[in-house]
């Protein structure tokens, strides 16, 4: 009996998830999917309140981590070595010997550096993205599906209706309008 040709199954696009899509997010929103990517590699996440960029990675077995969600993309300033001996100095405040920054914005030449042989990971969109597609196809669902979220805390620009960002300066909190440089409307929290 003769077979059926096999037909080549066509490749199933499991996200169209986008760098661009995770640099767009709102600090919370971009804290939020990290998290879920730390969940799914079978951490536990344990906040720490009053500090929303931080939380406690803890997994059976392994050193807790301290990580940090941050941010300064609205600033297009890098973290910088600065930034990561400040994360060390808490490490060893809590006795914590990893730790995790995961970052929208970049790091400086000078924190790559000062990072080499250290025991903390700096990782970029790029790296998280990509981290995240190796994933189970339903589990990159869920994160897709959480970064894309409508924030509902989040406003709409007043003038061409684009999604409010978050964002912080030395006076406090703000908010900026995601469509920028095209569109630069901000307003006071
Ligand atoms: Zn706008």
């Amino acid at each position: 009996m003769e077979t059926l040709a096999h037909t080549p199954e066509v490749e199933e696009t499991v996200t169209s998830l986008t760098e661009k899509e995770l640099y767009r997010l709102c600090c919370n929103r971009w804290k939020e999917v990290c998290e879920l990517f730390c969940r799914k590699l079978g951490f536990e996440v344990e906040e720490m309140t009053g500090k929303n960029q931080r939380f406690f990675l803890k997994k059976k077995g392994d050193n807790t981590i301290l990580a940090y969600a941050k941010c300064f993309k609205s600033w297009n300033r890098e973290i910088t070595v600065g930034d990561l001996s400040g994360l060390e100095k808490r490490m060893k405040m809590m006795g914590v010997e990893n730790g995790i920054i995961f970052t929208r914005s970049g790091f400086s030449r000078d924190a790559l550096d000062y990072a080499k042989g250290k025991s903390f990971d700096l990782i970029t969109v790029r790296v998280l993205l990509n981290d995240i597609l190796k994933l189970k196809a339903e589990e990159i669902r869920e994160i897709e599906s959480l970064a894309r979220k409508i924030f509902f805390l989040a406003p709409c620009c007043p003038q061409c209706r684009k999604p409010m960002i978050h964002a912080n300066n030395q006076v406090g909190g703000f908010w900026r309008c995601s469509n920028y440089p095209r569109c630069n409307v901000t307003y006071m929290n």
